[in-house]
Order: structure tokens, then C-alpha cells, then sequence
């Protein structure tokens, strides 16, 4: 039976993409079914009987039933929420981050994007490269950077680098929320490790005008409304760029550390002192930028600097 109605609603259906078909289903079911747990697809029922129906109640007259649905238990989801949420996606589908093809609701990249998409699995403790084997790699055994943690969720390269380029430079701030699906366990660890306050790396106040946003900024706090109940202070003045620095690009590690030396400092010290301070970039790559932040707030009285970044040159 329900094969058929299926097939009746497949022939009846003018829509070419099914995942459209779904989300017209259920913004139409909104309008239906007074409880957003009811699937679409069930038989139009005016909205009183459909509550009585399926909550096992007695069918009413409508005063009766709003006496009814007053005792109700509330839906998780308030259903304006999901009203809306609804005509979002059905105005606006989801996108791949990186290529912009249609993709289901939830996903952030299409199945060829993600393919390339690469976590980072067990790293070095102090600098995030990936590694084979515990402990820390040769180049933090040499010369450690001042990281009590570093983490970085994704390897930088392929659809990553295309999904952050768009969000940094192509002005789609949309991204954000999407890619901190993969920051925000990162944001729960350092909590767990102790981390109290959390920091964006700034940006030159004449960038900030140009660009109109800081990336790491909007990655932090997208990634905190995922990971909440674990509340982390975001402060995004305790550290200030006071020089506008060149593009790093594919400049070697001493030239890198040269040029963001002094680039940095605390503007509030008093907001650090005895923290353990949680510093997050969107890309790391030697870690010479988030080393001098670290510096500075080390030298400012945090107790301890960790780092975060959503992805990382590997
Ligand atoms: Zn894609
Ligand atoms: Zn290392």
C-alpha cells in the first residue's frame, strides 16, 4: 500500500530533483500537521483531527482541541522554527562548500569533494602534523613551539583549500557554519584540556575594512553554537594586530617568523592573565603566526597558550 501511494506521488510529482520533492513535502507538512514529528506523505488531515489521531486523543470540536493541545508535551523544534527552516532550504538549497553543486541538507560537500577531504588523525601534540606514532615530531623535538595543545581538524589542500578560499576571498561567509561541523570537536577538546578563553588571530584593522569580516572569528563562534552546553568565553579584543603584514604565501619558516615578529600584541592584559587561552587560525601552517600570538600572550601573563586551526598544511 504504501508502494502505491509512493508511486501515485512519484507520477504526480512535477519535481525534476527528488531532495526538492522532499523539501517541498515538508514545508507542506508544516502546514498540515500541527506536530513537526508527523512524516510527510500521511493523509491531509485537517490539523485538529491530525493531533488527536496521531496523539491517540479523542477526536474533538476545536475548543476542545485547543484545550487539548495546550496539555500537549512541546516539540524540541519549535514549529515556527522549522516553518522557517523549511523555506530556507527550499529558497535557498545546500550547496557544496567548495563547488557549489546541489547536495542533501546537512552535507557539506558534494560526493566528489568529499572524497578529498582529508581529517587529521594522530598528530604531533605541539604542531598538529600528522603523524604515524605517538609523541612529538623531529621538528618540535628541535625547536618546540609555545603550544601546550595545537589541533587541526582537516589537511589543507584539494576541496578544503576551494571551500576556504570561497569563504575567505569569494565573500560566501555561508561556509563558515558549514566547515565548523569539523572545528567544533576541536573547540570541545581544548575545553576539556583546560582551555578558558578563546581568542580569534586578528586581523589588521585596514584588512578587516577591505575583507568586511575575520574568518577566524566566524569559525569560532559558528563552532561554539555547535558544541554548546560547553560554553567557551570568545574574547575578540584581547589580541590586536598592530601591523599589517604581507601575505606569508609560500614563504620559507624563517622568513614567515621574521615577518610576523611584532606583528602582534595584547591589547587588554588584564583579560589574560592566569588564562589558559585557546588561539584559532583557519589554516596553520608552520605555526609562525599563532607562535607570536602565543609569545604575546604568554609574555601578557596567560598560564598557558593552545592553538587550534580548522586546517593545516601538511
Ligand atoms: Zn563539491
Ligand atoms: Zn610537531
Amino acid at each position: 500500500m504504501a508502494g502505491s501511494s509512493q508511486t501515485w506521488w512519484r507520477r504526480a510529482s512535477c519535481f525534476a530533483d527528488p531532495a526538492a520533492e522532499i523539501r517541498f513535502a515538508l514545508l507542506f507538512s508544516c502546514f498540515v500537521a500541527p506536530d513537526p514529528s508527523v512524516p510527510p506523505f500521511l493523509p491531509v488531515l485537517p490539523s485538529h483531527l491530525a493531533v488527536n489521531t496521531l496523539k491517540g486523543l479523542p477526536a474533538q470540536g476545536s475548543h476542545h482541541n485547543r484545550r487539548w493541545r495546550k496539555q500537549l508535551p512541546r516539540p524540541a523544534i519549535p514549529q515556527r522554527v522549522m516553518l522557517w527552516t523549511c523555506i530556507a532550504s527550499l529558497l535557498w538549497p545546500a550547496r557544496c562548500a567548495a563547488c557549489n553543486a546541489f547536495v542533501p541538507e546537512g552535507r557539506a560537500f558534494c560526493e566528489a569533494c568529499d572524497l578529498t577531504v582529508l581529517p587529521i588523525g594522530r598528530a604531533c601534540p605541539t604542531c598538529a602534523m600528522p603523524l604515524d606514532r605517538g609523541g612529538a615530531c623531529r621538528g618540535c623535538r628541535q625547536r618546540p613551539l609555545p603550544f601546550a595543545a595545537a589541533h587541526a581538524a582537516l589537511a589543507y589542500g584539494a576541496a578544503t583549500t576551494s571551500a576556504l578560499l570561497r569563504w575567505k576571498h569569494g565573500g560566501h561567509r555561508h561556509i563558515a557554519p558549514v566547515l565548523a561541523a569539523y572545528f567544533a570537536p576541536l573547540l570541545a577538546l581544548a575545553v576539556e584540556q583546560g582551555a578558558d578563553l578563546a581568542c580569534p588571530v586578528p586581523l589588521h584593522p585596514s584588512r578587516l575594512r577591505r575583507r568586511g569580516f575575520n574568518q577566524a572569528l566566524d569559525l569560532l563562534r559558528s563552532a561554539q553554537r555547535r558544541s554548546r552546553p560547553c560554553d567557551l568565553a570568545i574574547s575578540c579584543d584581547a589580541l590586536e594586530r598592530t601591523v599589517d603584514t604581507p601575505a606569508l604565501g609560500h614563504e620559507p619558516p624563517r622568513r614567515r617568523r621574521e615577518i610576523v615578529a611584532g606583528a602582534f600584541a595584547v591589547r587588554c592584559p588584564e583579560s589574560v592573565a592566569g588564562k589558559h587561552v585557546l588561539v584559532v587560525d583557519d589554516v596553520m601552517t608552520t605555526g609562525a603566526t599563532l607562535a607570536e600570538c602565543a609569545r604575546v600572550l604568554l609574555q601578557a601573563g596567560a598560564r598557558a597558550v593552545s592553538v587550534a586551526a580548522l586546517a593545516r598544511t601538511v
